[in-house]
């Protein structure tokens, strides 16, 4: 679809979309969309609806059948977390959707000394891997960085274009800026791990697909059951849904700690969104104290 579209229209109806993928909106851009539509979109929306959706920048809500009224705000949970709810919706039950396959079983702890022996060994079955689309474009695999031993671990998206030529996670500008967040909390990125949902990078940074995600995320679990983290952080909606199971806004996600597989989750923005919208670090940050606190870390004195 957006292949026909001119260039400008095309780059500013993606960044569009990815804004809203980012507030947790992943069904949005899956919806076939009429190009003279998505142009009108990506000019500002003023009074464009077809049957599926309707955008107003006016007030800046969205509306679509599975999602009756978002409010940008809302979604991206701008408000502090101690206002009011101010959002009746918010309790709404999202519709259910096809479900994501069950995590397999928890293993029994690995030795810590074994533990690098151990991703080696996941590594070696991942190998050369073909077993998703996501393969035909890569340039190189991205399996994990980072301390097999960790007590924090994040889980991204998946690579973006320097990942995917250094074949290391988190290494471009969305990746400085995780290395100051991990130095902000008194920690060395080496003394972290750093994963992602898929290990090759989707085409021009896409969301995985279903079937990608749940044939890559296996291998992800496996890494999570060796290394044990205590505290594992969801770097954005996509993280946070394969890991619990089920997609959410990520505004109901945050602020709170969740279980997976013995670690506490903790439930943040992407870096990548973060650099689109610097307004939203300092709520990232108030996520990473409760990971801190979590992780029994030395939280700074409020001024
Ligand atoms: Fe294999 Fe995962 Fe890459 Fe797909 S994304 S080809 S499953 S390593």
């Amino acid at each position: 679809m957006a292949q026909s579209l001119d260039p400008t229209t095309r780059e500013a109806l993606l960044t569009r979309v990815r804004f809203y993928r980012d507030l947790g909106l992943t069904e949005f851009y899956r919806r076939p969309v009429d190009p003279a539509l998505a142009a009108q979109f990506a000019a500002g929306g003023q009074g464009l609806a077809s049957e599926n959706w309707k955008y107003s920048d006016q007030d800046q809500t969205l509306r679509t059948p599975s999602f009756p009224l978002l409010s940008a705000e809302r979604v991206g949970d701008h408000e502090p977390a101690s206002a009011p709810h101010a959002y009746p919706l918010e309790d709404q039950p999202i519709p259910p959707r096809k479900p994501f396959p069950a995590a397999p079983e928890i293993v029994a702890a690995i030795p810590a000394a074994d533990r690098a022996a151990a991703l080696q060994l996941i590594r070696d079955e991942i190998g050369d891997c073909t077993r998703c689309a996501l393969h035909k474009g890569r340039n190189k695999l991205v399996f994990g960085d980072g301390s097999p031993t960790a007590r924090l671990m994040f889980v991204g998206e998946g690579p973006g274009a320097d990942e995917d030529a250094q074949g290391l996670p988190f290494v471009g500008k969305a990746g400085q800026l995780l290395n100051n967040m991990i130095a902000a909390m008194g920690l060395r990125r080496e003394e972290v791990y750093i994963a992602n949902v898929v290990k090759c990078r989707p085409p021009g940074n896409r969301v995985p697909e279903q079937e990608e995600g749940a044939t890559c995320t296996p291998f992800l679990f496996r890494q999570i059951d060796v290394i044990r983290p205590q505290v594992l952080v969801a770097l954005g909606a996509t993280a946070a849904t394969w890991l619990l199971g089920a997609r959410q806004p990520l505004a109901g996600l945050r602020g709170r700690v969740h279980a997976f597989r013995g670690a506490q989750l903790i439930v943040t923005y992407h870096p990548a969104y973060l650099l689109r919208d610097p307004r939203q670090k300092k709520e990232a940050w108030a996520d990473l104290q409760i990971a801190m606190r979590e992780l029994g870390l030395k939280l700074p004195a409020k001024a």
